[in-house]
């Protein structure tokens, strides 16, 4: 069952309107829809960037769920009006294609398969657009779209370094990217992708000045999380996705052979190379975990200066959970504003995080509410 939209305009802080607009996402015309940019690989490839004020975040427009949001654009006048059934809320502005995205490789790729824009001032990647967790569809975590965007064509299977610093480079001189975020596929290795991770990031470094996040699995030797930091990696991430171990097992079969305490270990290794807050791990709520596992789960993190990037779950299209509601509204603001506090208990702030998700916070509305 669906979650039924609100069908009242609500009078909540901006910070709710955001975490509901990000839960039900945006309505669009569909001359709109058309318009604007497909995504896909790293992060959410179901959502647009929008503006509001000066906030930029992600919205679900793609989603089924999103042709039956309250929340719709009305483009009737040349201002980009955002509509509460009907009812205007504020002026919203759709982020542009990037400059880069104009531009091909010598030997014809266009840049837009190598790296994409996120948000407004971030550039992302999926280094490897392949995954040993994915081969078995039995194995693979039921959210994942990882494969999708590479049979669509629109990216590559394996970005090297040369293409990604090529396209970094680019990146920041023709349209002011602030920091790159790096997640990869894992390969059939004990690294866990950390390998290419490093050789990615000593190429980008020597091209640019440019914080990068990488994302990965932990790696079996924790060696590996000195490798990265001394190739150029400012922070990392290391995704949980989903806390319970008994969901973890249903939603994510092979991923979850790494246990909570494998990826606890994980962090605290991490964290002693990297430095608190220079680590981190998203969550997705919305898939089950109750709002108790997850805040008591996030206190461990903060104690071990891991910061939690939890995010609505939002269904892509195509998966095996592209019918799985989205968490209400109603859920994740006591969620954000119960981690917001942890965060400030422990000192962990979005805005120390030299690069990546928890610093771009675009696809959450947890920043929001940090104190
Ligand atoms: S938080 Fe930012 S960088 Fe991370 S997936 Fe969302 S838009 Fe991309």
């Amino acid at each position: 069952m669906k979650p039924k939209p609100s069908s009242m305009p609500t009078s909540h802080s901006p910070q709710r309107m955001i975490t509901e607009l990000q839960t039900q996402g945006l309505r669009l015309a569909s001359g709109k829809s058309t318009q604007l940019r497909r995504k896909g690989g790293a992060g959410p490839s179901d959502h647009q960037a929008i503006t509001i004020g000066d906030t930029t975040v992600m919205v679900p427009v793609y989603s089924d769920s999103a042709w039956e949001s309250p929340f719709s654009v009305d483009e009737s006048n040349d201002r980009n009006s955002l509509n509460q059934d009907g009812i205007p809320l504020a002026d919203i502005t759709f982020v542009n294609n990037p400059k880069f995205y104009e531009l091909h490789t010598a030997d014809g790729i266009p840049y837009s398969h190598i790296a994409t824009l996120h948000s407004r001032d971030v550039l992302a990647t999926t280094v490897l657009q392949t995954c040993i967790r994915y081969e078995s569809r039995r194995k693979a975590c039921k959210f994942c779209s990882i494969g999708q965007s590479l049979r669509a064509g629109r990216t590559i299977a394996h970005k090297t370094p040369q293409q990604l610093a090529e396209v970094a480079k680019a990146a920041v001189e023709l349209d002011g990217i602030q920091h790159m975020v790096m997640t990869t596929g894992t390969p059939a290795t004990p690294d866990r992708g950390a390998a290419v991770l490093c050789d990615s990031a000593l190429a980008i470094k020597a091209a640019v000045d440019l914080p990068i996040q990488g994302q990965c699995e932990p790696p079996k030797d924790p060696i590996w999380y000195q490798r990265m930091k001394d190739a150029g990696i400012d922070a990392l991430g290391m995704h949980l996705e989903v806390v319970t171990p008994a969901l973890r097992d249903e939603l994510m079969p092979g991923k979850a052979e790494l246990t909570m305490d494998v990826y606890m270990q994980a962090f605290a290794d991490a964290v002693a190379v990297f430095g608190r807050g220079q680590v981190s791990t998203y969550i997705l709520a919305g898939l089950g975990d109750s709002a108790e596992a997850i805040t008591a789960c996030c206190e461990k993190l903060i104690a071990l200066g891991v910061y939690p990037f939890v995010v609505p779950f939002v269904p892509i299209r195509g998966t095996p959970l592209e019918d799985h509601p989205a968490p209400t509204a109603d859920f994740m603001e006591p969620l954000l504003e119960t981690i917001a506090a942890q965060l400030a208990s422990g000192q962990l702030r979005s805005t120390d995080i030299k690069a990546g998700c928890g610093r771009c916070g675009a696809c959450s509305t947890l920043s929001k509410y940090e104190h």
